[in-house]
């Protein structure tokens, strides 16, 4: 072992190796000193495990390896098969190529804060809050960071050291981390819970108020489901209760839809225009639900509430930057223009009718014969939406067993295509690899199918001629 030891060249001389000298040229030499320190000691540590000891070649071949790795920023585009159209794992809403273009377009100096016409300060939100008040009827708007920052800032600027009332099925945990009360606990507000779990009724608000309420809370069961015995009160009536003791119902809507999600088969998710229209104070959403656009919390409402939202010192810390403002205004645009469906992709893959996605699915078959079946499955909307919210699909299925008793490995062949570039993400399902067109753009068909074929390829495994 001593000698595995020896043969391990000094960083020096590893350093000295001609195959290095165009990496130092295209990065710096602190960056492949560093990478060299990094091999050399990977080696050694690989020595004392009891493997051998790596050659001259692996070794040049890991520092270029680990060089190029450091030198390129580590997220990147993948393919997402899984069918789960918000996949917040996934970077939830892919944009549309208008918002893509928007976010680009302002990434020099901009009028972010500057009335040109009159050469003096102007505001970040003029970009967003008529486009909001317009899509939504609401009379006032204010963007910041995400959701949960939005309910945060809400519930400090609003009910610090008060009482705020919420049902006892809606203290809900999100995900991520996000639970109603603890978000509330960070605000300083007192939650005060109502109701039990399945069963919550108006009486139950009603007797909760007192003089250090300070508001009545709605939150969207946006992930899960209770069925069977179950009694909520609707937001027309809490809005009737909140008006008789002059206190604002908050309205946390998770996804924020704008369309009328039963027009495609899916259970109606909760518009805004309809909170709004209902009379609630204010309404929260997030951007990058079914909204469709990039990260970004929206609240919508009274124009004094927001007022005071905007003057919260928390306002600032959760302030909305300058490439997402645009992307966000471009994304409602869609809406605006009544092209929603045609131009946001998570529009155009929900409503995408199950006989395109069949005939996909068929074109994708047809690729590897022997190997893959078209079999009928189930998509998913996802991230924090339309819980339990399905549409049917067509998937590309790959059985754990091939042509004529040949075994594919559906779980190594999973890996090997998380693996590949670009990366692809599908769906284990029992012994099954399942791929799903909805969820896959059609202009990386091609890119999905060689992607496929090389990992199939590097098991082993070819279609049928
Ligand atoms: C998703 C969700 C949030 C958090 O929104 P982010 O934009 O992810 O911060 C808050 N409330 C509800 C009801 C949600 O569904």
């Amino acid at each position: 072992m001593a000698n595995a030891y020896r043969s391990l060249p000094s960083v020096d001389k590893l350093l000295a190796d001609r195959r290095l000298r165009p990496l130092e040229a295209a990065h710096s030499r602190q960056l492949v000193t560093d990478a060299v320190r990094q091999v050399l000691e990977a080696g050694r540590s690989a020595i004392a495990r009891g493997e051998p000891a790596p050659t001259p070649d692996q070794l040049v071949a890991s520092v270029v390896a680990e060089v190029e790795s450091l030198a390129q920023i580590s997220l990147r585009s993948v393919i997402n098969a899984t069918g789960v159209v918000l996949h917040t794992n996934l970077g939830r809403a892919p944009l549309s190529r208008e918002t893509t273009t928007a976010m680009d377009s302002v990434s020099g100096y901009i009028n972010l804060e500057f009335d040109v016409a009159n050469g003096a300060r102007g505001s970040r939100e003029v970009h967003l809050s008529s486009l909001l008040c317009r899509l939504t009827g609401a009379e006032a708007a204010l963007v910041v960071n995400n959701n949960a920052s939005a309910v945060l800032l809400a519930l400090s600027a609003l009910a610090k050291r008060k009482e705020v009332i919420v049902s006892r099925g809606q203290a809900v945990e999100i995900g991520g981390g996000f639970r109603i009360p603890d978000v509330m606990r960070q605000s300083g507000a007192r939650l005060v819970e109502v109701g039990t779990t399945n069963c919550t009724y108006l009486s139950d608000y009603e007797e909760a108020i007192t003089d250090r309420t300070a508001a009545l809370l709605r939150v969207h069961s946006s992930n899960f489901k209770v069925v069977g015995f179950t009694q909520e009160v609707g937001v027309d009536q809490l809005v009737q209760l909140g008006a008789r003791h002059d206190l604002p119902v908050l309205d946390d809507l998770g996804s924020g839809c704008l369309l009328d999600t039963s027009r495609f088969g899916l259970a109606p998710e909760p518009t805004v225009q309809d909170s709004i229209a209902a009379g609630v104070a204010l309404a929260f959403f997030s951007g990058d639900k079914l909204l469709g656009g990039p990260q970004a919390g929206i609240v919508v409402g009274q124009r004094y509430l927001i007022e005071k939202l905007r003057k919260h010192p928390l306002a600032r810390a959760v302030r909305i930057d300058k490439t997402r403002i645009a992307g966000l205004a471009a994304t409602l645009l869609h809406y605006l223009k009544g092209q929603a469906e045609q131009r946001i992709p998570v529009w155009q893959m929900i409503s995408l009718h199950p006989d395109e996605v069949e005939s996909r699915a068929r074109e994708w078959a047809a690729q590897f014969k022997g190997l893959a079946t078209v079999t009928k499955g189930e998509s998913v909307v996802g991230g924090g939406s339309l819980p339990g919210g399905t549409l049917p699909t067509w998937l590309l299925t790959i059985k754990g067993t091939g042509k004529a008793g040949q075994r594919i490995a559906v779980q190594e062949l999973a890996a090997r295509l998380r693996a590949g570039q670009p990366p692809v993400v599908g769906r284990l399902e029992g012994n099954s690899l399942l791929l799903d067109p909805r969820t896959v753009r059609p202009e990386d068909d091609r890119v999905f199918i060689e992607a496929l074929r090389q990992a199939l390829d590097s098991l082993g495994v070819r279609p049928d001629a």
